[in-house]
């Protein structure tokens, strides 16, 4: 039996980049809800937002070349690119309008300016870099855009990447000087504090269990991880920002938006550089092309990172399995959440997705030898006594039904349902860069009526909320110094394009 409930007018489950985002939207737009934050750590930001669990890439498709596959006819098809970098604009904004507005202070905390770069080497792959800098360079978000490949730009720009490399094999290089790392734990944090000034959060405390009132809202079983106590809290609205813990409580809340989905965890391993001079002289964040058969988030990567005011350096993914859905969470996470209404797409996409299960199978049987000659494509040099293995998050990744049963996705589902006012998020791609968007996008699917007398305050906050930067370079001229300045990026580039 309960001994307490609590009542507000908004719940938010987890306390990830997510429920922060949403928490801060709603405290500025409709001040007088209130709003209260359960998370089952003791600590905002400390599961997938972690800095260390995660990138920290400000993805936004400068560098990933997922986003720009290249065509049965040779061309480089961009368009996925430009939706990413305008959904990370919408980010900026955001997030540089919160430092104005004095929800949170010092951007240097969270948001640091590091060179994005692609880098391919093979002939054929130096052709389609070029292809994709041709496709991409004149589109105005892509505007400041480089390509190189000489040898000698190479090694200035790329020093331990040149050390001891064959040029012999070409090299190609997209660079684009404008990227940012984010820390994504520290800005979470920066959020949630704000959060918490107005309304409440409880660490220590998991959802176990959500029921839909009858009367309209949800009733939330809230179990105590310090004591063990169960208590309860009504909701009117309800958002499920449980990151890997959102499908198993979404699937609990019985809403009919949230069956035949599945989920499919892909845990993840880093190598992080303990060599100071190595992570002194590499400056970027350098993206090169997935394995052939590897899903889109296993793309190697050289990764510059600022956490805590401090550089540092890490390479990978490099992928595993493991059935927990969360870092934290239990070995039966997976075997729990395969209920009937999923295990069609479930089994569908065990069949399909072969290519994978053998490239995870590779992967898990990689020796630390192996690792490191993955290291060398990058850093001719590696020498495994530089580099530790860390356990990064997990990503479950989105099963849902379709063609031939089901499909595994490497995307985002926004899981709403305006009558019963709940939202949950599944997925993990492209990530806590685009938490801005996709909290907008919960807005406007739970509370549709309100998006009208929330515009003029949304406008405020993302000067291009309603419209598209690429075709509008004033206007991203604007944004793109405001949040250069305010977050103390690098220069303008549209300020230099103009001048
Ligand atoms: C290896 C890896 C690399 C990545 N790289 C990038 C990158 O470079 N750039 C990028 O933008 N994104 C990246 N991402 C994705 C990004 O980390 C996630 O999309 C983002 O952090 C998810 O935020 P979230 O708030 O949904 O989840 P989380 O940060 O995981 O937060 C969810 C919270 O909910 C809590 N919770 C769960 N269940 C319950 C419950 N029942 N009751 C109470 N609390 C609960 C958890 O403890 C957790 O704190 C990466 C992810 C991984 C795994």
């Amino acid at each position: 039996m309960a001994r307490n409930v609590i009542t507000t007018d908004v719940a938010l489950v987890g306390a990830g980049i997510m429920s922060a985002t949403l928490g801060t939207l709603i405290r500025k737009l409709e001040p007088s809800w209130s709003v209260s934050v359960f998370e089952s750590l003791d600590a905002a930001g400390a599961e997938s937002s972690d800095p260390w669990n995660n990138a920290g890439t400000g993805h936004s498709a400068l560098c990933e070349l997922n986003y720009t596959p290249q065509q049965a006819d040779g061309s480089v098809d961009v368009s996925k690119a430009i939706t990413i970098n305008e959904q990370f604009q919408v980010s900026r904004q955001f997030w540089a309008y919160a430092v104005d507005a004095g929800v949170m202070d010092d951007p240097s905390d969270f948001i640091n300016p590091i060179p994005h770069a692609s880098f391919v080497h093979g002939a054929d792959n130096v052709e389609y870099l070029r292809k994709r800098y041709d496709a991409l360079s004149h589109q105005t978000l892509f505007e400041g855009m480089e390509y190189f490949t000489d040898p000698a730009t190479f090694s200035e720009r790329l020093p331990i990447m040149a050390a001891g490399r064959n040029f012999g094999d070409p090299v190609a290089v997209n660079w684009f000087e404008g990227g940012t790392d984010v820390d994504f734990g520290s800005l979470t944090k920066k959020l949630i504090n704000f959060v918490g000034k107005g309304g409440s959060v409880h660490f220590g405390t998991k959802v176990t269990d959500l029921k839909k009132q009858k009367g309209g809202g949800w009733r939330l079983t809230i179990k105590n991880l310090r004591t063990n106590e169960i208590s309860h809290v009504d909701a009117r609205f309800v958002f499920v920002g449980a990151g890997g813990g959102a499908l198993p409580l979404l699937q609990k809340s019985g809403i009919k938006e949230a069956k035949g989905f599945g989920g499919f965890p892909v845990s993840g391993q880093f190598f992080r550089c303990s060599n100071p001079e190595l992570i002194d002289h590499h400056a970027a964040k350098v993206y090169g092309k997935a394995p052939t058969g590897a899903p889109p988030m296993s793309v190697p990567h050289l990764d510059t990172r600022v956490i805590g005011g401090n550089k540092g350096l890490l390479f990978g993914p490099y992928a595993g399995f493991s059935p927990k859905f969360l870092k934290a969470g239990k070995y039966t996470d997976l075997p729990l959440s395969v209920k009937p209404n999923n295990i069609v797409p479930m089994m569908a996409v065990g069949l399909k997705e072969m290519g994978l299960t053998k490239y995870l199978i590779g992967e898990l049987t990689q020796t630390p030898a192996d690792r490191v000659h993955t290291l060398s494509e990058f850093v001719p040099r590696a020498d495994g006594h530089d580099w530790e293995l860390i356990t990064a998050g997990q990503r479950v990744q989105v099963i849902r039904k379709g063609k031939g049963g089901g499909n595994l996705e490497f995307g985002t589902a926004v899981i709403a349902a305006e009558q019963d006012q709940i939202a949950g998020l599944l997925g993990a791609s492209p990530g806590a860069s685009t938490a801005v968007p996709a909290m907008l996008d919960v807005l406007g699917k739970c509370f549709p009526k309100h998006m009208q007398a929330w515009k003029p305050l949304l406008q405020e906050m993302i000067p291009s909320y309603g419209t598209t930067l690429n075709d509008n370079k004033k206007l991203y001229t604007q944004v793109w110094d405001w949040t250069n300045r305010t977050l103390q990026l690098a220069p303008g580039v549209g300020a230099d394009a103009q001048a």
